[in-house]
């Protein structure tokens, strides 16, 4: 009964699995593991006092965005705030994507492009991302002993230019979408590349900062001036970026925002459902983003220990793990990536498995953490790595 109700579309997909998986050390959702300070925390209960619950948040986010903006040199006018920056995905491909219409984007990549895509009856196309190891005569599968032979010689995830050109010639994507750097891979495409793509396409061109914060790499036009902070979006009239406050520390609040030349924030609002940031997230990250250098501390030591995460995983005989500018690290095991997770998760730490994924068969995903959570993973991934 309800197949023939439903959307064929929505009928036919399958839903983002966010599975609740109890765990002692969770590494799996690329969150911060530190608490916030407990010097904001105090601030926050204060700014949540003044909260008028019974009333509508400020539908424009203003103070918010007004923090943003003199942080980050862009004008109000040139901002939307979201539930998340999965609601701003959702809010473009509103606005820009016509039932049938065409969404580009490399794979592998995060993967809600495509699912959102899809429920508004979009059609997503993905570009491969072929890494130079593909073409390993020893590749796949990646015996035991192979890895340390290839260590360094497995190249990162970069982006096939020519054919994510010619793709753009051929399918007219309607919006094109780039994580950078990009989930999960965790590297930087070329930023020769990307000018390119922006150079030739018409389309709406989403530049995916999430992780802006560990990678400090951004595609923002520069501000013109300190006083005008305008932006030379003249040359970039079909560029967004967007940035999320989920990985910083705040996921559990859901703010997103993004940056766009003014016309394209005006159609956006248009969709944008009138009070879809609340009040109480609005007010707790304005206050977070104004005491920036209190999470700037923490983002500093998530990025220390991701370099010595890697450096430690490079040292195991039998893992492979990616260079990364985020705040996490893709890794390949020589075993069946399943027998790795389900042995990490016996220990209470759980990691995202990407299991048979066509693009990720075998590879694995971990959020740098803590200190000691890192090393508990270290410890246990080693034994996983000896065991027979
Ligand atoms: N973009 C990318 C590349 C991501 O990895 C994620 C989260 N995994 C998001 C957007 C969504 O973030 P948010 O929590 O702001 O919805």
């Amino acid at each position: 009964m309800i197949e023939n109700l439903v959307k064929k579309t929505v009928w036919e997909f399958k839903p983002y699995q966010v599975e609740n998986i109890p765990c002692r050390i969770k590494l799996d959702a690329m969150e911060n593991p530190y608490p916030l300070p407990e010097s904001l925390m105090k601030k926050i209960v204060e700014g949540i006092e003044k909260i008028k619950i019974n009333r509508y948040p400020d539908s424009s986010a203003s103070k918010f965005k007004g923090i943003v903006s003199s942080q980050v040199g862009v004008l109000a006018d040139n901002i939307i705030v979201g539930n998340g920056s999965d609601e701003l995905i959702q809010l473009i491909l509103t606005a820009f994507g016509e039932c049938g219409d065409r969404v580009l984007f490399p794979v592998p990549t995060f993967s809600m492009y495509g699912i959102i895509a899809r429920s508004l009856s979009l059609v997503p196309e993905g570009v491969p991302l072929i890494p130079p190891f593909l073409k390993s005569p020893s590749f796949p599968p990646l015996k035991k002993g192979d890895a340390g032979g290839l260590k360094g010689g497995w190249g990162d995830w970069e982006l096939p230019l020519d054919k994510f050109l010619t793709e753009i010639e051929r399918i007219k994507p309607k919006v094109i979408f780039i994580s950078y750097p990009n989930n999960p891979t965790g590297n930087c495409f070329s930023k020769e590349g990307i000018l390119k793509i922006l150079e030739m396409s018409e389309c709406i061109v989403v530049i995916d900062e999430a992780y802006y914060d560990f990678s400090r790499k951004t595609f923002l036009p520069p501000p013109k001036s300190p006083t005008i902070k305008e932006g030379g979006w003249e040359g970039r009239k079909n560029l967004i970026i967007l940035r999320t406050l989920s990985k910083i520390g705040m996921a559990g609040l859901r703010v997103g925002y993004l940056m766009a030349d003014r016309e394209i924030c005006r159609e956006l609002n248009k969709v944008r459902l009138p009070y879809n940031s609340n009040a109480v997230s609005q007010e707790i990250a304005g206050i977070i983003l104004e005491n920036r250098f209190e999470i700037q501390r923490q983002i500093d030591t998530i990025v220390s220990e991701r370099k010595r995460l890697i450096t430690c995983l490079k040292q195991i005989p039998d893992v492979i793990p990616f260079p990364s500018e985020t705040n996490f690290i893709l890794f390949k095991t020589a075993k069946d990536s399943k027998e790795v997770f389900d042995k990490l998760l016996s220990n209470g730490i759980l990691v995202r498995n990407f299991g048979d994924d066509i693009y990720l068969k075998d590879f694995l995903r971990v959020t740098v953490g803590t200190r000691e959570e890192n090393d508990e993973f270290m410890r246990v991934i080693k034994l996983v790595d000896t065991e027979k």
